[in-house]
């Protein structure tokens, strides 16, 4: 059976799909929440606001639904890592 490039694509989209289900399993969730009532319906749970030991940013402490914390930018859905990378050398996983 001869396959078209379009067939290809098909399948390399399968198979991402299969990959980011079983990474999801693994890490959590690859695609990041756009909202915060999204971040709540794929059960992400709040826990705390606090300030960046580092930089004095507004924080927010959440969990992921694998168990994970992670720091958000207050009043956002973007991880702190994300745009202050250097505050967690010395903060670690706190
Ligand atoms: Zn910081």
């Amino acid at each position: 059976m001869r396959r078209s490039v379009a067939d290809l694509g098909n399948e390399s989209d399968q198979v991402r799909e299969v990959r980011e289900e079983l990474s999801a399993m693994i890490d959590g969730p690859l695609r990041y929440p756009s909202s915060r009532d999204e971040m709540i319906e794929w059960g992400y749970k709040y826990t705390r606001l606090t300030n960046c030991k580092k930089c004095g940013a507004a924080i927010e402490w959440w969990v992921t639904p694998n168990g994970k914390r992670v720091a958000m930018n207050a009043g956002s859905v973007v991880g702190h890592w994300k745009t202050n990378p250097g505050c967690f050398d010395r903060m670690g996983h706190k």
